[in-house]
C-alpha cells in the first residue's frame, strides 16, 4: 500500500472497497464493521485528517454528497431513520484520520433510539457556560 492513510488507498484503489456511489468529489462504501445494516462512509477524495482540517468549500460539496447518498440508502435499503455521525479525534472515537461522515440506518422495529445519553441540565451552569463559550 503506497499510501498510509487507509482511506487514501481505497480512493487510489489499492486496497478494495464495497462502493455504493462515487463522483469527482467523494466516494462511499460499506463500512466493513458496520454498527447496522448498510452503514456506509462518506469520504472526500482528497485527503484532510477531520473536520477542522478541512477547506470550507469541500466541506460543503461533502455534505452535499452525505444528503444524496443518505437519502438513496434510505429509500432503497430501505430504512425508517439514520444517524449522521462523524468523529473528530480519539477521545471522540475517531480511529481513522481521514475527514468521514458514517451514514447509520435506524430501524423502527429494532432497539435505538438516542446515540447518547441525555442528563437533565443544570441552568445556571449551562448559563453560565454558554457565556464562556458565546462568539
Ligand atoms: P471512526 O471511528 O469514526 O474513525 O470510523 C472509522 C470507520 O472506518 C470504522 O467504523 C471502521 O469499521 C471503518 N473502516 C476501517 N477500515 C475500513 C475499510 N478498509 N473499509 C471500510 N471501512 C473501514
Ligand atoms: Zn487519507
Amino acid at each position: 500500500m503506497k499510501n498510509d492513510c487507509v482511506f487514501c488507498a481505497i480512493v487510489a484503489g489499492e486496497i478494495p472497497s464495497f462502493k455504493v456511489y462515487e463522483d469527482d468529489c467523494v466516494l462511499a462504501y460499506l463500512d466493513i464493521n458496520p454498527f447496522t445494516k448498510g452503514h456506509a462512509l462518506v469520504i472526500p477524495k482528497v485527503h484532510s485528517a477531520g473536520l477542522l482540517d478541512t477547506p470550507a468549500e469541500t466541506l460543503k460539496e461533502v455534505v452535499v454528497r452525505v444528503q444524496k447518498v443518505a437519502a438513496h440508502i434510505k429509500a432503497t435499503l430501505p430504512c425508517d431513520g439514520f444517524n449522521i455521525l462523524q468523529n473528530n479525534g480519539a477521545a471522540a472515537g475517531q480511529t481513522v484520520s481521514h475527514l468521514h461522515f458514517h451514514i447509520v440506518p435506524r430501524f423502527a422495529d429494532a432497539e435505538g433510539g438516542a446515540v447518547f445519553t441525555p442528563h437533565t441540565g443544570d441552568m445556571e451552569a449551562l448559563k453560565a457556560l454558554a457565556e464562556r463559550l458565546r462568539f
